[in-house]
């Protein structure tokens, strides 16, 4: 789940080869939330591993059957959001491939029918000829949230770590904007490389769209200091208007959640308090 200012400009299901043994498919579902689609990935010219299979849209599946140029031999999602993972249980009963993943937290909406053979953590590894992908744990848009580290090329599938074209939400509590940012600064460490998001368009200089993030959450985080008032508490509503005047009206609620885990980041960091559902600066 992302905030989407850019709707859907190109044919749902269409196949992009963005390199020998990579493709992008584009699920079917375009949205507020999704941009032009969830981006299913498929990697791999001995055996493949797909990489987010996205909602359980049949034809999509099909889709994803039809152009893997080899044997699928496993699935992985980097998040169990219910545009990324429903569509792994039906590929796997369609092809036999293992499904691995993170556990599914309980809090939020996510997908309860994600049973991975494999669960993974930070640091694991899954391999098929000649493909190695590692997860790293990058919690903040989501609690389980793991992005896969293709060493060889110097890729990176983010998931909705990061997005192209629109800002990722954190939704508490199983959001989490202090999470989120140091997420973003350890694979800021991997050094410069290609990054796959799970929405939108491949970026090509990772370290200039980290530091452009990291940037733009603390720009924002510094309005929300700016607009509190040290006197007084008040609602997020009110703060809403203030620090997301940028942003169109329509994705205000999503805004709503991303500014309340902004504040939670600021309670802990000691700038901030709140008495009920108000808050002030410290
Ligand atoms: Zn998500």
């Amino acid at each position: 789940m992302c905030c989407n200012a850019r709707m859907a400009t190109t044919d749902p299901n269409q196949v992009f080869e963005l390199r020998p043994s990579l493709k992008r498919l584009r699920a079917p579902n375009p949205g507020l939330m999704t941009g032009s689609g969830t981006n299913t990935y498929i990697v791999g010219h001995e055996a493949a591993i797909v990489i987010d299979p996205g909602p359980a849209i049949a034809r999509h599946v099909e889709a994803i059957e039809r152009n893997a140029p080899t044997r699928i031999e496993w699935i992985v999602v980097t998040h169990t959001h219910l545009d990324h993972s429903p569509a792994a249980k039906l590929l796997a009963e369609r092809t036999g491939a293992g499904v691995a993943g993170p556990s599914v937290p309980l809090d939020g909406r996510q997908d309860r029918t994600f049973e991975p053979d494999r669960i993974l953590r930070d640091g694991e590894t899954v391999t098929v000829a000649g493909t190695e992908l590692t997860a790293i744990a990058t919690p903040g848009h989501a609690s389980n949230h793991l992005c896969y580290w293709l060493a060889a090329e110097r890729e990176l599938f983010t998931g909705d770590h990061i997005n192209e074209g629109s800002t990722v939400v954190i939704n508490p509590p199983d959001g989490d904007m202090t999470a989120y940012l140091d997420s973003l600064a350890q694979l800021d460490s991997l050094g410069r490389c290609r990054l796959l998001p799970g929405h939108g368009e491949p970026i090509e200089d990772s370290t200039a769209a980290i530091r452009t993030l990291i940037e733009h959450r603390l720009a924002r985080e510094a309005k929300v200091v700016a607009n509190l008032p040290a006197e007084r508490k008040i609602t997020i509503d009110e703060l809403l208007t203030s620090v997301y005047a940028d942003v169109a009206e329509a994705l205000h609620n999503v805004a709503a959640r991303s500014l309340l885990a902004h504040l939670l980041k600021l309670e802990r960091d000691g700038k901030a308090n709140r008495q009920d559902d108000r808050w002030g600066r410290v």
